[in-house]
């Protein structure tokens, strides 16, 4: 077969950069896709009770970036959705990331009322305050707020999902975890927030529409790559797997998703309800509270998080720890040595966790800068 693109995946990664060259360019591409769909890890489907779950965990879309936004327009509707989150702390279910309606429920009105006051006299009403800021704070009860968040919330969430203690993990985890100082109980901030109206495997399928693109499921791309003729790569793989694991496999931190259906109306008050302290699972997801589907019963998820073991599990989280990316250097200088011949993108070619906005920005750059000049000279 001969085509002027291979590309290996079928996620966010591969499936825009395929669009932009076919539809920019006018070049042929094949995508050689290991898995039995496309979409990567935010394919969707409608199970057997007709509710629409996402296979690998719940995949919220959010951005501030107009690009993308006006870009995945042309390729779905969308249903606007605020995704909120509660958690269950000492047995009440309270808005994460921790606000001031958060403290409230756990709080003596008297107590909380005070702390409000406290954080009016040092903060600005809507600031967002690394907890481990609050920590070492001068005033004693901004710091008791700050530990009490730590170890309620944050803490037990943290060994579950990585099995590692937070000093094990690098420090920029552990600075992301914010105090919301306000009632503002969305999860995400950004200007654009909302789920494709018909399910992203829906927005993939018209991504990927176009006579120059054609997609290969089940298989993996070693097992064809040699016979088929293309000029370039673009490689959304495991970047440790393409280079034969020749520095050792990269650790990855994995997941299983226990679906349950309930007759039942609804399950719970929220579409996510995390568990940082009690069970083995992180979290609950209700799909329809999510994807706003108007349907008979509803669909549950229980996350439990697991060691990633290859051939038997997925690579879902690469895990933030200097000897990872240590590692991870060294596959880039090697990917460098190829000058262009292959392109490297996406979560699993980079070892980097991206949200699906940052990887539809990242392909799009790609694109700009290292496909389309390169088109251009020859
Ligand atoms: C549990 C979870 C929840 C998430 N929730 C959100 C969220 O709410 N919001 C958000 O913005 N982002 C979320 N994300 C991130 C989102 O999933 C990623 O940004 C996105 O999937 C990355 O796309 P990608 O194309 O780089 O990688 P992928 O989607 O992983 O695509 C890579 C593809 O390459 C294929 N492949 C790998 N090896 C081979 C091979 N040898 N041969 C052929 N094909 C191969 C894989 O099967 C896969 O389909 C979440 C991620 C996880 C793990």
């Amino acid at each position: 077969m001969k085509v002027d693109w291979l590309i290996v995946g079928a996620g966010f990664s591969g499936c825009v950069i395929a669009e932009r060259i076919a539809t920019q360019l006018g070049e042929r591409v094949l995508i050689v896709e290991s898995r039995d769909h496309i979409g990567g890890n935010a394919y969707d489907y409608f199970d057997e009770n007709g509710v629409l779950v996402h296979k690998y965990g719940p995949h919220l879309f959010h951005t501030n970036s107009k690009k993308v936004w006006e870009y995945l327009s042309g390729f779905t509707e969308w249903t606007p959705y605020y995704h909120r989150v509660l958690a269950v702390v000492e047995g009440k279910k309270v808005p994460v990331p921790f606000n001031l309606n958060s403290i409230n429920a756990l709080y003596p009105t008297c107590h909380s009322a005070k702390l409000e006051e406290h954080l009016l006299n040092n903060y600005s009403f809507g600031d967002k305050i690394p907890v481990l800021k609050m920590i070492e704070h001068a005033n004693q009860d901004i710091r008791s707020l700050g530990n009490y968040i730590y170890r309620n919330v944050f803490l037990g969430y943290t060994v579950k999902q990585w099995d590692l203690k937070p000093e094990e993990l690098d420090s920029s985890v552990t600075a992301r975890v914010p105090f919301s100082f306000s009632r503002d109980d969305r999860y995400f901030k950004d200007k654009y927030q909302a789920l494709p109206k018909y399910g992203y495997t829906n927005m993939f399928k018209r991504i990927l529409k176009h006579k120059d693109i054609k997609v290969l499921l089940n298989t993996d791309y070693k097992e064809v790559f040699k016979e088929i003729e293309y000029k370039r790569m673009v490689y959304t793989g495991p970047i440790d797997l393409f280079f034969d694991y020749k520095y050792g496999a990269l650790p990855y931190r994995s997941l299983t998703f226990d679906f349950r259906f309930h007759q039942e109306g609804d399950y719970q008050e929220a579409g996510q309800v995390n568990y940082p302290n009690e069970f083995d699972f992180t979290r609950i997801t209700e799909y329809k509270k999510i994807t706003g589907q108007c349907v008979k019963g509803t669909t549950i998820a229980i996350e439990y998080p697991e060691a990633y073991k290859a051939g038997v599990n997925e690579p879902y989280y690469p895990i933030p720890k200097k000897e990872n990316t240590e590692i991870y250097t060294l596959y880039k200088q090697e990917a460098q040595q190829l000058k262009g011949k292959v392109i490297f993108a996406g979560r699993l070619a980079e070892y980097k966790y991206y949200n699906m906005d940052q990887v539809v920005a990242r392909a799009l750059h790609l694109f700009e800068t290292e496909i389309t000049p390169s088109i251009d000279k020859s």
